[in-house]
């Protein structure tokens, strides 16, 4: 069902539909998480997809009870009836854990080693960025990983971007040479480095919230604080390619006025359809909102085609940072802090003595055919 490289598009229920023409192409797919804590209503979501629309794309549904101000800790038991609706429905069966805090080894294993014992079951991990930055905490998550042996579906917890917090990527690299298949939910372009390094699917949010998973708002920040009713959502942003990050519309704007270069500004994705990506700025946040996750799907769907059609895909994504790097600097902007991390891993891992063990990547044990069948 998943193939190696699968890019989801990661959305809410209220947003499924939309999003499912997007996500019905080869080697894509989707993700849906409960809209407002409704999780009837989004097995209902799902049902509908799969039974009326028919669709065929890899289904995956996040529980995600890791997330919002009454998010549950890792010690919590999965729910049974949320696995078994999984299996009904027939997609593949993620396990609707709770919030991995820092110092929370116990509640780790707990999760990994309740999932093992299921039957092709996804080992969801919502971590707090401790367990991938630094090494201790790497070296006891890569541990019970290993010892478990389940499938895992990463979810990272920061304010923005977890890949640009410095540890991050060699955490996930880690975890990617832990031979046990390895999706990343919840993320933004570092997806496509995940993929490039070995992660069997990667998750990409639709909007700036579903792209990391956001931390808890203190007590003293309000009653409606990280609630629906009480959340402003920040102005969409869209995938500038040319620098390989997120960008405010009007921030493109004002850089596509400072640099009228039509090679950098046009996009033939099939929202902006050959005009020049800021187009969007004749809209309002709200009618923008769409056409921003669309072009920014798109856009990562073909980068993602183009680097997995090279010979040394590692080698290409670092190229690829490397050149986002140089036209950030041209345009003014500061480059996206991921570029940098994700750059130094080719390096790293050529300086003698300091070769990664050979990933176990590609290596298809029963559970891992079961779940790509
Ligand atoms: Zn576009």
């Amino acid at each position: 069902m998943l193939g190696d490289g699968t890019l989801l598009v990661y959305c809410s229920a209220n947003q499924a539909l939309r999003c499912a023409p997007i996500a019905e192409r080869p080697g894509a797919g989707l993700v849906i998480s409960p809209y407002q804590r409704d999780e009837a209503g989004l097995l209902a979501t799902a049902a509908y997809l799969l039974r009326q629309r028919r669709f065929e794309a890899p289904l995956l549904l996040d529980a995600a009870r890791y997330a919002g101000r009454a998010r549950l800790p890792a010690s919590a038991p999965f729910n049974p009836r949320w696995l078994r609706r999984q299996r009904e429905l027939g997609v593949p069966v993620l396990t609707d854990s709770g919030y991995v805090d820092s110092g929370d080894e116990p509640g780790l294993a707990g999760i990994l080693h309740r999932a093992a014992v299921l039957p092709d079951t996804i080992a969801v991990l919502p971590l707090h960025p401790i367990w991938l930055q630094d090494r201790l905490h790497r070296t006891v998550l890569t541990g019970h990983i290993r010892a478990a042996g389940a499938p895992v579906a990463l979810v990272l917890e920061a304010n923005r971007d977890p890949f640009a917090l410095p540890g991050v990527v060699e955490g996930l690299l880690a975890v990617l040479d832990c031979g046990v298949p390895t999706l990343l939910l919840r993320c933004d372009v570092s997806a496509l480095g995940a993929l490039c390094h070995g992660a069997r699917a990667a998750a990409v949010g639709t909007v700036a919230a579903l792209r990391h998973l956001t931390p808890r708002p203190p007590p003293a920040a309000g009653p409606a604080a990280g609630q629906p009713h009480g959340f402003r959502p920040a102005a969409p942003s869209a995938v500038f390619r040319p620098t390989l990050s997120y960008r405010r519309i009007g921030a493109i704007a004002r850089a596509h006025r400072r640099h009228p270069d039509p090679d950098l500004f046009g996009c033939a994705c099939t929202v902006c359809d050959g005009r020049d990506v800021d187009w969007m700025t004749a809209l309002s946040d709200r009618d923008r909102e769409v056409p921003a996750f669309e072009h920014s799907i798109r856009v990562l769907q073909d980068l993602r085609d183009e680097l997995l059609g090279t010979g040394d895909w590692k080698q290409s994504w670092t190229a690829r940072c490397t050149d986002a790097v140089y036209r950030s600097r041209e345009l003014g902007w500061d480059p996206a802090p991921m570029l940098r991390h994700w750059q130094r891993q080719l390096e790293v891992q050529r300086q003698p003595g300091m070769q990664r063990q050979p990933g176990m990547q590609g290596r298809t044990g029963p559970a891992v055919a079961r779940l790509t069948a």
